[in-house]
């Protein structure tokens, strides 16, 4: 998941469950790895899978849904031009991204559930679990720890973190840092059993003709989003919720972003607009 994972916790077994976990889920979720259901999907238009993978890109419509669009896992063709416009240094030109547009739109996924089949409505569509899939296996992974029995464990998936239980009977605590100021702590979280998951523009951003893109695409555009937000975290039940909900308020800034919190019924969410 293009990520490094830190797990602390008291039970030695924890490292590894949550590892395989994210192995696991990475194999299924994929769009870069051949064989999983999601490349399928992406080369042929249709595929079967398991209800888990079923129940996520359900969540993920959802989400679009509520955010009048702004959180997308339709994105795959723009997401290609973007990386390739990094690679080369080089913004699209616009007629390209018009082009990709003509095949973005999250309504164009159809999902048979008694068949296990989702399908793409428009050729040459292309979906992108980026936003949404670690905060997934996240879940997942706490899931298994429970289910194995370990009550604490503090899991960072880059910027997705787990507060499994507590540490030695005190909530664990999580620190933001801010967005430009690489070592000022802004905000301290003690948590227990929630999720802290954080979009920002600074730990992946790219940079061509000397101007600033966040890697996060508003689907509207076509092009980088730009809200007047460098750093958005969400804090959740769950973690899949919350990495969707980052990302979305990050494209839909300050105001409709908190509109969007709101109806997940999600309590706290900070948002920096420190970009300097
Ligand atoms: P992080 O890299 O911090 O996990 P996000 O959770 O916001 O950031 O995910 C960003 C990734 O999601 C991008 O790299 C891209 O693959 C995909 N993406 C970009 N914009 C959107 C969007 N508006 N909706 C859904 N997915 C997106
Ligand atoms: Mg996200």
């Amino acid at each position: 998941m293009g990520t490094i994972i830190k797990v602390t916790s008291p039970d030695e077994r924890a490292a590894e469950v949550v590892f395989e976990e994210f192995r696991d889920w990475e194999e299924k979720l994929s769009h870069f790895k051949k064989g999983s259901p999601i490349s399928r999907l992406n080369r042929r238009g249709k595929v079967r899978t398991d209800p888990e993978v079923l129940g996520l890109i359900k969540r993920s419509l959802e989400v679009s849904f509520l955010s009048s669009g702004t959180f997308d896992i339709t994105l795959g063709p723009i997401i290609d031009i973007w990386k390739k416009a990094i690679k080369n240094k080089r913004l699209p030109k616009s007629k390209e991204i018009d082009n990709a547009r003509k095949l973005i739109g999250w309504e164009n996924i159809y999902i048979d559930e008694n068949k296990g089949l989702i399908k793409f409505t428009k050729r040459g569509m292309k979906i992108d679990l980026g936003a949404i899939a670690k905060g997934f296996a996240l879940d997942m992974a706490v899931a298994r720890l429970r289910k194995e029995g370990i009550t604490s464990a503090l899991i960072n998936a880059g910027g997705d973190i787990y507060c499994l239980g507590t540490k030695y009977g005190r909530r664990w605590k999580v620190g933001l840092r801010h967005p430009r100021r690489n070592r000022e702590i802004t905000k301290v979280y003690p948590l227990s059993d929630k999720a802290i998951v954080t979009s920002g523009d600074y730990e992946q951003y790219f940079t061509i003709e000397g101007k600033r893109f966040s890697h996060i695409i508003d689907p509207r555009t076509g092009y980088p989003a730009d809200s007047g937000i460098c750093s958005v975290t969400v804090i959740a039940e769950e973690a899949t919720i919350a990495d969707a909900l980052a990302t979305a308020i990050f494209v839909l800034g300050e105001k409709k972003g908190l509109e969007l919190a709101k109806k997940f019924n999600i309590k706290e969410v900070r948002i920096s607009k420190d970009c300097f």
